[in-house]
């Protein structure tokens, strides 16, 4: 078995390469940093590669621009019924 070496210096660290772990290291590089992007799957993507890649985000204000009603009552009633406490 070959041995590693493991001899990085970076400012961040980033553990998984999905949504949430590219969008931070992207972030962090943006403000300059070194940053280190690690994953433990033998590809980068995670869920998010299966995600269908919808948004819901009820009662949004574009919605309401282009004169869509969204009821905030039945979004909240759909939102418990999902995830009750
Ligand atoms: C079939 C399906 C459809 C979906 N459709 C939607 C949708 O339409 N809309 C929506 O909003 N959401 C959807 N989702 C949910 C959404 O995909 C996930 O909530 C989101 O992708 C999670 O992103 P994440 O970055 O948190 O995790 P992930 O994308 O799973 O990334 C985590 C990464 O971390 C890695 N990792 C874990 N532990 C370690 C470790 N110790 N060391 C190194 N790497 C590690 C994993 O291998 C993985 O690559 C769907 C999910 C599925 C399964």
């Amino acid at each position: 078995m070959t041995q590693q070496i493991w001899d990085v210096e970076t400012d961040v660290i980033v553990v998984g390469a999905g949504a949430a772990g590219f969008a931070a290291a992207i972030t962090a590089a943006r403000t300059g940093a070194s940053v280190l992007l690690l994953e433990k799957a033998g590809m980068p993507g995670g869920t998010t590669s299966k995600s269908g890649g919808t948004i819901w985000v009820p009662n949004n204000s574009f919605m309401r621009a282009a004169g869509f009603e969204d009821s905030r009552d039945d979004a909240l009633r759909y939102i418990s019924s999902v995830f009750p406490r």
